[in-house]
């Protein structure tokens, strides 16, 4: 049986079920594109710290933008499973820096949900090709974990909100032509008091702040985002006022679930590149995987790859039916992230101090990945939310 992950449909878990052949069609159609327009540029772009609005554009006319958002908006009313072919081939290349998963499969899904039915037909069309690019602003410099600490206000004059505050952190911020904004509506009100508000990047009083320098993910723009007397209109809210906190709470799953399929395709990927670095690399007059012990930390590596796969697969499969769970989507995450983090660490050590040199895959994806444990909620965020099911 061939196991070799980078071939369609293969895992190291075996063949995959998740996946119907339509979808490994797409791969195919996902990985040509990547092949052509991503792997070639990815380095200039880390050089960049941005990428260019050109690829968004190709992305979107190649339909690899917002898979799963309804042909009437102009997407392909797709299922995740083609969000997640596009996330394992960012991981196959990892080539971090377009923002697509952030884009199709975190910011869409809250405007195809929740906005008006003449404001999804202003965004979303754009926004699957490629024209209208999302992020989401949640961080603030004083807070990140503690959402209903929240500082920034929407205050509501007649048909219009008026935001004040600032946020950080945002991915895709400098790029984005369309940001949801959490901001709080009511402010005694805790949680309860958090609404979603779209605010276009052209809005007068809304300025970007610098592209923040990052010790990974450095083709990826994130930003600072100043919001002084910024006036949208009251239709620019998704869903309902103060509500913004259980819409978050009801997409996050998706958010991590993303993080976890990444995961799951960059360890079983780095784990076969390290393995040949480590055929071909001779130290003591032989390979150094003829090392009983770096042949275990490989052996350990892929034993806990394989059973990642297999786990990250079912939770797949669970969303693929609507059955993923918050606790389910948080132990994905947690243990993705986490065992990510340990086997890239391990593998980098494999690479000696050619794991170290930037032109070496295993650096730069030994730091894109630590982000994982960080971002869309912590390790220890991930574990509050397990250890409230104990
Ligand atoms: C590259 C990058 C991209 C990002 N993209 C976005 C984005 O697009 N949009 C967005 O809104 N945000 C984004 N973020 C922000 C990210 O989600 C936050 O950094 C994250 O939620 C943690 O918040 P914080 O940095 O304020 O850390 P803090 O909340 O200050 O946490 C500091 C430490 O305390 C721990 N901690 C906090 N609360 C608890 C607790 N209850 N129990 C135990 N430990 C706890 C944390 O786990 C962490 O270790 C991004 C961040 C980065 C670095």
């Amino acid at each position: 049986m061939d196991t070799n992950p980078a071939l369609p449909g293969r895992s190291l878990a075996g063949p995959r079920t998740v996946y119907n052949s339509d979808h490994e069609m797409f791969r195919d159609q996902v990985r040509r594109f990547f092949e052509k327009h991503i792997v070639p540029f990815h380095r200039q772009w880390e050089r960049d710290g941005i990428v260019p609005r050109s690829v968004w554009l190709e992305a979107g006319s190649a339909g690899l933008l917002c898979p799963m958002l309804s042909e009437e908006y102009g997407g392909a009313g797709a299922d995740f499973g083609y969000s997640a072919i596009i996330i394992e081939e960012i991981a196959r290349t990892n080539c971090t820096g377009p923002g697509f998963p952030l884009h199709s499969d975190i910011v869409v899904p809250y405007v195809a949900d929740l906005a008006t039915e003449e404001r999804k037909r202003d965004w979303l069309p754009g926004m699957a090709r490629g024209e209208i690019i999302g992020a989401i602003a949640m961080t603030e410099p004083g807070m990140g974990s503690d959402l209903k600490a929240m500082r920034t206000t929407a205050r509501r004059e007649g048909d219009e909100y008026v935001i004040n505050g600032s946020k950080t952190f945002i991915s895709n911020g400098q790029l984005a032509d369309l940001v949801i904004v959490c901001a709080k509506t009511d402010p005694a009100a805790g949680r309860k008091g958090i609404s979603l508000i779209c605010v276009p990047a052209d809005a007068p009083g809304f300025t970007k702040g610098r592209n923040l320098e990052k010790i990974g993910l450095h083709a990826q723009d994130t930003s600072e985002l100043f919001f002084e007397d910024v006036r949208v209109p009251v239709a620019n809210l998704l869903g309902e006022e103060n509500k913004g906190f259980n819409y978050l709470i009801r997409n996050l799953p998706q958010e991590r679930l993303v993080i976890a399929v990444r995961a799951a395709m960059g360890m079983e990927v780095m784990l076969e590149k390290t393995v040949a670095y480590t055929k071909e690399r001779q130290a003591f007059g032989q390979p150094v995987i003829d090392f009983q012990h770096n042949r275990f930390k490989l052996a350990d590596a892929k034993a806990q790859a394989t059973m990642f796969r297999v786990f990250a697969d079912h939770c797949l499969a669970l969303h693929l039916r609507g059955e993923l769970t918050v606790e389910l989507a948080a132990t994905a995450k947690l243990l993705g992230a986490e065992m990510q983090n340990r086997l890239f660490d391990d593998f980098l050590q494999l690479h000696g101090g050619y794991g170290y040199m930037a032109e070496y895959e295993i650096g730069r994806a030994w730091a894109d990945a630590r982000i994982g444990r960080i971002y869309g909620g912590s390790s220890e965020i991930m574990r509050e939310i397990i250890g409230r099911t104990l």
